[in-house]
């Protein structure tokens, strides 16, 4: 038996062998007391290998010896394990959408960490509930779901009203620019924006600039791959679709990684 635990900012996220099976699992990273509970019963003897930011905080929970790895080492080598053999071979760019954004060009053996932005996860859950009261992960995204983009984006085909744009007028001019003075949020009626079509931006914003941030690293890198990953995805339809269609659009090749979230876990129980 072994575990390979990713404690990140939101979620903890565990890979773990046992009885010659391997499963996944998640915790909820602001209570970190459960998850140091279940592996205490779940894998009394098993060697641990913890990373992520929350990963010495989790490991003195436990209350006994673990390993410890870094955070990017575990993702880049775990996400090997993960990806479709198609794109094995060749170099690619990784963006793993927490609740911060990193990205990493990784090529053969070798993967360099070449920035990121706060823009992630928690961006969206942060000013879901700012905007909306809505606190809950669920129902946030389903929220958004059923919302429209077109209410607060402006495009900019919208600022050039029928003149022929210098470049393509579907492209997002402005994330929020078509909100007008007075606006607040409401039933969508007399002018107010509705939480779904509020919540729809959101999620599209963040999509936008971790896509658009993503092309231009994998241009500057001469790569064309990109494959996204982290928890921001699960459920999340508006985002996959944002950040896969904007990926596109910029002329990139998105690809979504099942589990992909687990990637650190996976690492850090490899290292084991
Ligand atoms: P980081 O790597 O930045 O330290 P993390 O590893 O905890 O953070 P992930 O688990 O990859 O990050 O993703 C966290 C994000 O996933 C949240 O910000 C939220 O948008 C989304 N998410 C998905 N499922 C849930 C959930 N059940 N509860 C809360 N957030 C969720
Ligand atoms: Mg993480």
């Amino acid at each position: 038996d072994a575990a390979g635990i990713d404690a990140g900012g939101t979620l903890v996220k565990i890979a773990y062998v046992k009885d010659g099976v391997r499963r996944l699992r998640k915790f909820r990273s602001d209570r970190l007391a459960e998850a140091a509970d279940w592996l205490r019963k779940e894998l009394p003897d098993a060697p641990l290998c913890l990373t992520g930011g929350k990963g010495a905080k989790l490991a003195a929970l436990i209350g006994r010896e673990t390993d410890m790895m870094p955070e990017f080492e575990a993702t880049c080598a775990g996400i090997r394990l993960l990806l479709p053999p198609a794109l094995g071979g060749s170099a690619f760019l990784l963006a793993n959408v927490g609740t911060g954004t990193s990205v990493h060009v990784i090529d053969g053996e070798r993967n360099l960490r070449i920035g990121g932005t706060g823009l992630g996860g928690g961006t969206i859950v942060g000013l879901a509930r700012l905007l909306t009261g809505l606190d809950k992960y669920e129902a946030i995204v389903a929220a958004a779901a059923k919302g429209d983009r077109g209410t607060a984006d402006l495009k900019v085909r919208h600022i050039y009203e029928g003149l022929e744009p210098p470049i393509d007028g579907d492209l997002t001019a402005s994330n929020f620019g078509r909100v007008l003075p007075g606006a607040v949020i409401g039933s969508g009626e007399d002018g107010s924006i509705s939480r779904e079509d509020a919540l729809a931006s959101v999620i599209g914003m963040v999509g936008e600039a971790v896509a658009t941030l993503c092309v231009h690293a994998a241009a500057a890198h001469g790569v064309k791959t990109v494959v996204y990953i982290g928890s921001s995805f699960n459920g999340n339809a508006p985002l996959r679709q944002a950040v896969e269609s904007y990926t596109r659009f910029r002329g990139g090749e998105p690809h979504f990684v099942e589990n992909g979230e687990f990637s650190g876990a996976l690492g850090a129980l490899l290292r084991l």
